[in-house]
């Protein structure tokens, strides 16, 4: 049994009660390096053989699962975040199946989570915005059609843009294109949660150059919309007017 495991998105504490079990039993570690705090596998046994997967292959990390499965021995596979979100997780799970090698998924806390939790601030507000869409920029590899910044950003939604930080003025100049008020509100986020982290905040006409001079170049999330502002409406959940399955609403006085 192969388990792949979430490992969140830097503080090792974020890591699931499960994750921790499963990779402290581990014989073989196979982990993100570039992404995956390596503070999380701290807990490993003595003698785990541990690979970073940044410098293999997809063949090169199933050959080690299948080695490891034929001896008997424990693998974990530890993504970022959760591996559900640009993991590279699907392929790995297919050629497994293929193999007829049993695996399960531990999930983790995304860096898009960490991230609204540093900034305390929530992606769904009120009579603002409703969506949080996850995306990421046209790079080295392209975007499905349809699926451009330019026609995301129509929706107005909470936007998270992962793996782009290295193309702000193109992304600020798409959003704004697409439909964005360039009053809109963004935050950057580097390394989310790790002692390191650093918060930049601006609007999407004036973040591109933050970011230059703050020196984000790698790891760090953009997150655009109203949701950062703070005008919205108050939740009917909480209403004490209205009434919910488990809460019956007061009656207004006249
Ligand atoms: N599976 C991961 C995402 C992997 S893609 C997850 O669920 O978070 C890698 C990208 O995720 C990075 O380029 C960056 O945009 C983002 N990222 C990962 N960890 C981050 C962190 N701690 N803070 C900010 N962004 C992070």
């Amino acid at each position: 049994m192969i388990s792949f495991i979430g490992a969140g998105p830097g503080d090792p504490e974020l890591l699931t009660i499960k994750g921790k079990r499963l990779i402290d039993d581990a014989d073989v570690i196979i982990y993100a390096g570039s992404l995956v705090n390596p503070d999380v596998l701290s807990g490993h046994k003595e003698g785990a053989v541990i690979h970073n997967s940044a410098l293999m292959n997809l063949d090169e990390v199933i050959d080690v699962m299948e080695k490891a499965e034929k001896e008997g021995k424990k693998c974990v596979r530890v993504h970022t975040g959760d591996p559900a979100i640009y993991g590279a997780h699907r392929e790995q799970m297919d050629r497994l199946d293929a193999l007829g090698i049993a695996y399960e998924v531990i999930p983790g806390v995304s860096s898009f989570l960490g991230t609204a939790a540093v900034l305390n601030k929530e992606y769904t507000m009120p009579g603002k915005s409703q969506t949080v869409i996850l995306t990421r920029m046209e790079g080295r590899t392209p975007m499905p059609p349809g699926e451009k910044l330019v026609d995301l950003a129509k929706h107005h939604a909470s936007m998270v843009i992962f793996l782009s930080i290295g193309f702000m003025d193109e992304m600020t100049a798409q959003l704004m294109e697409g439909g964005y008020e360039p009053t809109t509100p963004v935050a950057v986020v580097y390394k989310a949660t790790w002692p390191d982290q650093k918060i930049v905040i601006g609007t999407l006409e004036d973040i591109a150059q933050k970011v230059k001079d703050a020196g984000i170049r790698k790891t760090a999330l953009t997150v655009v919309g109203d949701f950062l502002g703070d005008e919205y409406e108050l939740s009917k959940l909480y209403d004490k007017y209205f009434t919910t399955e488990f809460r019956q609403g007061q009656e207004r006085e006249e």
